[in-house]
């Protein structure tokens, strides 16, 4: 069994635009390529969980989510980041369904469908009550990188 880093995407491995889903707007963190490249190369499965309430507000698709974050897997696989899966939750918050997260849902499936060893793995994100609070949560560590800038501007 391998661990796994579970990454957040928007506002941690590309910047957050918000809701982004035009791939001219993709814009690549150096310091997210470096840190998955490092868990990567020590054996860890890197996958991408996210949530994407831009499918059920109506802003995007999610065919336009799919070719979004292809364009995302494409360009970390230039920099020598292979990413074994995607979990999306496409669900509003007043929704309440049980992905959307912090909750657990998502890794949990994630953990059962790719046989990962949940204890050794690790969450990374850019929000400290998302994916700080998943860790705690789950029970493991959390990488939280701080952002500033238009990621924080609400449309
Ligand atoms: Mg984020």
């Amino acid at each position: 069994m391998r661990p796994a880093l579970f990454t957040d995407r928007d506002g941690t491995i590309n910047r957050d635009c918000p809701y982004c889903h035009r791939i001219e707007d993709l814009v690549i963190y150096n310091d997210a390529v470096e840190i998955l490249k490092e868990f990567h190369e020590k054996g860890f499965l890197i996958v991408i969980v996210t949530n994407q309430s831009g499918i059920n507000r109506g802003y995007f698709t999610e065919k336009e989510f799919r070719e979004f974050n292809d364009a995302v897997i494409h360009s970390l696989g230039e920099s020598g980041v292979y990413v074994d899966a995607t979990y999306f939750c496409p669900h509003r918050p007043d929704e309440n369904c049980s992905c959307r997260k912090p909750k657990t849902e998502l890794i949990v499936r994630a953990v059962k469908e790719m046989d990962i060893d949940l204890n050794r793995s690790v969450i990374l994100g850019d929000r400290e009550d998302i994916e700080g609070e998943l860790g705690r949560k789950l029970g493991i560590k959390s990488i939280i990188l701080k952002r500033s800038g238009c990621e924080t501007t609400v449309r």
